[in-house]
């Protein structure tokens, strides 16, 4: 089987200001339909204020206390910030997350831990955005 590239772009619906959706079931789902058995799985956030995460998925409350704890460190307000528009902490905190993570495939299926999950994060919604997820592998 030769080489395969497959991308996918994804709308991503958020419902508060700061949001985090397990997109773990999507990009799963995207890879088993692929064909792709072996390679790599980029997942990518084109969004200044956003960012993609992987951490874990079982316990509800770590991706909570995540969000709590960026936000108690980078304040929505401060009298420093010089960016017009309003939104430097969410800016901020997208910088901070990063706007890509890798996870290998192989055997069809994406090697994440037990516990891990795959995060959208948003930081100034709620807001309609955009999730691009490309493969390449064989
Ligand atoms: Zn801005």
């Amino acid at each position: 089987m030769g080489r395969l590239v497959h991308t996918g772009v994804f709308e991503i619906s958020t419902s508060s200001h700061t949001d985090f959706v397990n997109v773990t079931p999507l990009v799963r789902n995207f890879v088993e339909r692929s064909g792709v058995r072996e390679g790599l799985c980029v997942v990518y956030v084109p969004h200044t204020t956003a960012a993609v995460f992987i951490n874990e998925g079982a316990d509800p409350d770590v991706v909570r206390d995540i969000a709590y704890k960026l936000n108690t460190l980078v304040e929505w307000d401060d009298p420093n910030y010089r960016h017009m528009e309003g939104n430097s902490a969410a800016h901020i905190k997208s910088a901070l997350m990063g706007n890509s993570r890798v996870i290998p495939i192989a055997g069809g299926k994406l090697l994440l831990g037990t516990w891990e999950a795959i995060f959208f994060a948003e930081f100034d919604g709620p807001r309609r955005r955009k999730l691009i997820v490309t493969l390449i592998g064989e």
